[in-house]
């Protein structure tokens, strides 16, 4: 039986996923579960370092006005231009070789 944090590098190596669409993968469900994926992410980043490979992530964004937060492993709640809350999620991909 792979771990969780397996098989969240299969997934991203198939394509890429928001936070809130691995937990679903995964069948993780309530509050804490994008928190869960974040750490598994940061831990996960290190690995494939290790193995020479890269993490890709395209990063959030704002739906009301477009800002473009930095290529960071977390969510972010609110907008610093505009204070909108509606942020689409970061992405995440493993880079293929
Ligand atoms: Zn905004």
């Amino acid at each position: 039986m792979p771990t969780r944090r397996e098989r969240i590098i299969s997934l991203l190596e198939e394509r890429d996923y928001s936070p809130s669409e691995l937990a679903r993968a995964l069948d993780l469900h309530g509050k804490g579960s994008v928190k869960i994926i974040l750490e598994d992410l940061k831990a996960i980043q290190k690995i494939l370092k290790r193995d020479g490979k890269v993490l890709l992530i395209k990063p959030a964004e704002c739906r009301n006005c477009g800002f473009v937060f930095k290529p960071e492993i977390k969510v972010p709640s609110r907008c610093p231009r505009c204070k909108s809350e509606w942020i689409e999620e970061p992405r995440f991909k493993i880079e293929s070789k």
